[in-house]
C-alpha cells in the first residue's frame, strides 16, 4: 500500500485543525439585568464606596456597549447624611445611558408579605426612580420580583400581575442565574481584608460556575422552548461585578452570545409561553415553563460548597435571596 505523502498528511492535519479551531458558534443573545441598586450591600457600604463601585461597573458596561436595566430598592437611599450621594448613584446609571426599573422599596417578597403590603412596596419604590427617569424623558416600565417570588398561589400571582400591568409595568423575568450575590458577599469580605488570594479563588469559581450554569440553561431551555430563547441574565450590583464583570462578559462571548436590550429579549415569543408556576421559592422562568408543562427541571450544576460554608461562617446575609440548598 502506498504511504500518503507528507504533503497529503500535512493538508489533512491543517483541514482537521482548521475545523477544530473554528466550530460554528450558535447565535446566542442575552439581556443583562442588575438588581438591588444602588448596591446589594448598600447598608454596609458608605456612599463614597457605592459611588466608586458604580463608576467602575458602569464604565466597563458603557465601554463594551452592553445594554443594561438596573433594578432599584429605594429604601437603600435613605441613610442619614448620604441621601443625595446615593440618589446621584442612580442618576449615574441614567447619565451613562442605562435604564432603571423597580424592585420594590424594601426588597419585599410577594410570598412573605402578602399582596396588599407588597403592592404598597411597589408604589413606595417608584418615587425617586420615576422622577429621575422623567428627567431623562424615560418612563418607569420594568418590574423585577424580589427573590423572584411571584406568588404562592395562582390567584395572588394573577392579581399581582394585573396590578403591575395597571401601573404600566412589564415584568422582567430571568432565565440565567449563577447566584453571583453569594460570591459577591465573600468577595466583599476578602476585599476589605486585602486578601488577594481569596479574591482570586472566588473569581475563578464565580466564572466557572456561571459558565456551567449557562451551559445548563442553554440545554434546558432548548428542551422546554424548542430552541434557545433570547436569555435574560440576573446579576447584582456589587464590588465583585464592578471588578470582574468584564471577565463574565467574555465567558458569555466565548459561548457565542451577543448583548441585547431587555426590550429585545422580551420580544421573544418564549416569554408568552403558558406559565402557571406557583411555589414557596422563586425560580427562573425556564423552570416556570417546564413545571407548567409537567416537567421536572433537571439537576443543575453543583454550587461550590465552600462558598456556602464560608458564607455561613462569616454570618453573611446579603438580604438578597435565601441560600440555595439546591440551586435549581
Ligand atoms: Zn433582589
Amino acid at each position: 500500500m502506498k504511504r500518503p505523502t507528507l504533503l497529503v498528511a500535512l493538508l489533512c492535519s491543517v483541514a482537521i485543525s482548521g475545523f477544530a479551531q473554528a466550530p460554528k458558534q450558535p447565535d446566542r443573545q442575552v439581556a443583562v439585568t442588575i438588581d438591588d441598586l444602588p448596591a446589594g450591600m448598600a447598608d454596609r457600604l458608605p456612599a463614597a464606596d457605592i459611588t466608586a463601585m458604580t463608576t467602575k461597573l458602569l464604565t466597563t458596561l458603557r465601554d463594551q456597549k452592553i445594554p443594561v436595566v438596573g433594578f432599584v430598592n429605594e429604601r437603600k437611599l435613605y441613610q442619614p447624611g448620604q441621601v443625595d450621594e446615593r440618589i446621584k448613584v442612580l442618576q449615574m446609571w441614567l447619565d451613562y445611558g442605562f435604564e432603571l426599573g423597580n424592585h420594590t422599596f424594601n426588597h419585599a417578597s410577594l410570598n412573605q408579605v402578602g399582596l396588599k403590603a407588597w403592592e404598597d412596596q411597589v408604589i413606595q419604590g417608584e418615587s425617586v426612580t420615576r422622577l429621575l427617569l422623567a428627567q431623562h424623558k424615560m418612563k418607569l416600565r420594568y418590574f423585577r420580583h424580589p427573590y423572584l417570588d411571584t406568588g404562592r398561589d395562582l390567584l395572588t400571582r394573577r392579581e399581582a400581575e394585573a396590578f403591575l400591568v395597571d401601573r404600566g409595568y412589564r415584568i422582567a423575568p430571568i432565565t440565567l442565574d449563577g447566584w453571583d450575590w453569594m460570591f459577591a458577599g465573600l468577595y466583599e469580605d476578602a476585599k476589605k481584608r486585602n486578601d488577594a488570594e481569596m479574591q482570586q479563588h472566588i473569581v475563578k469559581d464565580y466564572l466557572a460556575y456561571h459558565d456551567a450554569v449557562f451551559a445548563y440553561f442553554e440545554q434546558f431551555s432548548a428542551k422546554i422552548v424548542g430552541y434557545e430563547p433570547k436569555q435574560i441574565l440576573l446579576l447584582h450590583a456589587s464590588n465583585l461585578e464592578a471588578d470582574h464583570i468584564g471577565e463574565l462578559l467574555d465567558v458569555l462571548r466565548k459561548r457565542g452570545y451577543r448583548f441585547i436590550t431587555l426590550e429585545d429579549a422580551l420580544s421573544d415569543s418564549a416569554y408568552s409561553l403558558p406559565d402557571t408556576y406557583v411555589g414557596e421559592g422563586g425560580t427562573d422562568w425556564i423552570s416556570h415553563w417546564a413545571i407548567t408543562q409537567g416537567k421536572i427541571p433537571p439537576q443543575g450544576p453543583v454550587f461550590p460548597q465552600w462558598v456556602i460554608d464560608r458564607t455561613k461562617e462569616l454570618h453573611l446575609s446579603t438580604g438578597t435571596v435565601t441560600a440555595p440548598a439546591d440551586p435549581y
